[in-house]
């Protein structure tokens, strides 16, 4: 039975894609600042080497080598970029871009060892369309798509893809936060009547895109951005 990780796994869209993966048949650790109380949950913070590594010994220990393993650990930041201080520039890149690379690293010699891996980088549709006064995220989450691409090429010979799913308007506490802080420009109801789909999206639907990239099936797909935001970008 293959093993996989899921950062970010405690809340929304991770949270989907722990679940959706233990119903596809995996076995399924998560990492999060607040690990829930399903399955093997490690509290852990990915911008931290040291807490990743700790986390992977227990995991590898418990559950065997990773082979599939999905970024969705992430942190949303909001302020005019004049008044943005480096300090809170570089926790959103810490913890967006560098958990990223924290997390692949530390996971790539279970998947070099089976010749077989899936990494799922969740980054974000601001990446393609820009966002006001997130200039922090939107760096970092473009940063993770083109990470993305470049360590497909790098990964493809040894039998691991690499894919990013950049989610739009998707319903979990952090959309509604920024709902609440009026950071939306327009309520989700709102946004509804604007997404071509008229719905605002679920976890589910990302987990359903992270079950596919992550099945052998998908083994000819990698270095794909694959959007799913109900047709709000194109
Ligand atoms: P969420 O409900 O806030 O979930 C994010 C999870 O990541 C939380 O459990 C959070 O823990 C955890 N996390 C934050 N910083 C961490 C760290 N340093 N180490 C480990 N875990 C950490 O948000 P979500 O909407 O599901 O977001 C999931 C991913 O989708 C994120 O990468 C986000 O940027 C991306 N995304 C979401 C949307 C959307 O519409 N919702 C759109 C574009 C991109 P705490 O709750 O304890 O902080």
């Amino acid at each position: 039975m293959r093993t996989a990780l899921v950062t970010g796994g405690g809340s929304g869209i991770g949270l989907a894609i722990a679940q959706r993966l233990e119903a596809d048949g995996l076995q399924v650790a998560t990492l999060d600042l607040n690990p829930s109380d399903r399955g093997f949950s490690r509290k852990a913070d990915v911008s931290d080497r040291a807490q990743v590594d700790e986390a992977l010994t227990e995991i590898r220990e418990q559950l065997g080598p990773v082979t599939v393993l999905v970024n969705a650990a992430g942190m949303e930041g909001y302020k005019r970029f004049a008044n943005l201080t480096f300090e809170a520039w570089q926790r959103v890149i810490d913890v967006n871009l560098n958990g990223v690379f924290h997390c692949v690293q530390a996971v790539l010699p279970d998947m070099v060892e089976a010749g077989w891996g899936r990494i799922v980088n969740i980054s974000s549709s601001s990446a393609h369309s820009g966002q006001p006064f997130m200039t922090h995220y939107v760096a970092a989450k473009s940063a993770v798509n083109g990470l993305t691409k470049a360590l497909a090429l790098e990964l493809g010979p040894q039998g691991i893809t690499v894919n990013a799913v950049p989610p739009g308007f998707i319903d979990t506490p952090m959309l509604r936060r920024s709902e609440e802080r009026q950071l939306l420009g327009g309520t989700v109801e709102e946004h509804i009547q604007r997404t071509p789909v008229r719905r605002v999206g679920r976890p589910e639907d990302i987990a359903a895109a992270c079950a596919f990239l992550a099945s052998e099936e998908a083994g000819y797909i990698t270095g794909q951005i694959l959007g799913v935001n109900g047709g709000r970008n194109t």
